[in-house]
């Protein structure tokens, strides 16, 4: 049966970079929804268009274009072995969505690591992130610096500031986050399927955390 491991915590906790390096680790496909919205904008495509007037304010995509784009990414052919989704869902209409959905593909959300941290923290890790144009590989000025400045290490290209980082859209997503997507706590848990994590540690202990979660979960 395939796997299927949800992400779920606030803005700049760390979701995105951990959730690279599990894929690596577990083979499963990665499946950032941000990042999907990031590509369209990139391709000027009307999905794009409509996701970046939302995105700007730090609100959220509407849910049904947002499952829309989802299905369709689940049926790549690298979700085979499941998936980590990396900021899907995010309101508890597309927490139900994404349970018909896996029934299709035969699997059900496994476990849903929740990696929490103070909202200071917060706000220093998203004011000195550095993205990359090409694939979205993210840095951190002070906690995970690029060898070259404005360099990504992986594939070369450009790193830059994402529009959303600064500090008013990011107050505002944190909000969205509390109002928004943090019922889905309640729901993840009495599913049995919550595990909290300190994403207020270095990078390689939450990851190391995260693996034993997942471990235990299937065990
Ligand atoms: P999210 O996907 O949850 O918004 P990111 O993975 O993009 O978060 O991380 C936000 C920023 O914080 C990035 O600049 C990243 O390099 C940095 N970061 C991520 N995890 C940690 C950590 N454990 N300690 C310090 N900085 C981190
Ligand atoms: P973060 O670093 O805040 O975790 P993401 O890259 O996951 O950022 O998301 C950036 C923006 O993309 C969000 O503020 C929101 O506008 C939009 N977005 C991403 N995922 C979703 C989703 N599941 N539902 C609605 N909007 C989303």
């Amino acid at each position: 049966m395939p796997t299927y491991i949800v992400l779920l915590g606030p803005p700049g906790v760390g979701k995105g970079t951990q959730a690279k390096v599990l894929a690596e680790q577990t083979g499963l496909a990665h499946i950032s929804s941000g990042e999907l919205f990031r590509e369209n904008t990139k391709k000027n495509t009307e999905l794009g268009k409509l996701a970046k007037s939302y995105m700007d304010r730090g609100e959220l995509v509407p849910d049904d274009v947002t499952i829309a784009m989802i299905r369709d990414r689940f049926t790549r052919s690298d979700c085979q072995k499941g998936a980590i989704l990396d900021g899907f869902p995010r309101t508890p209409v597309q927490a139900d969505a994404l349970a018909e959905l896996l029934k299709e593909f035969g699997g059900q959300v496994d476990v849903v690591p929740l990696i929490t941290a103070d909202d200071e923290v917060l706000i220093e890790r998203l004011s000195g992130r550095w993205t990359c144009r090409a694939n979205g590989h993210v840095f951190h000025a002070r906690f995970n610096p690029p060898q070259k400045d404005g360099v990504c290490d992986l594939d070369g290209s450009e790193l830059y500031q994402r529009d959303d980082d600064k500090a008013e859209t990011v107050k505002r997503r944190i909000q969205v986050y509390q109002d928004q997507t943090a019922p889905l706590i309640a729901y993840y848990r009495s599913k049995g399927s919550l595990v909290e994590i300190n994403g207020a540690q270095p990078i390689d202990r939450v990851t190391a955390d995260l693996l034993a979660a997942i471990r235990h979960h299937h065990d």
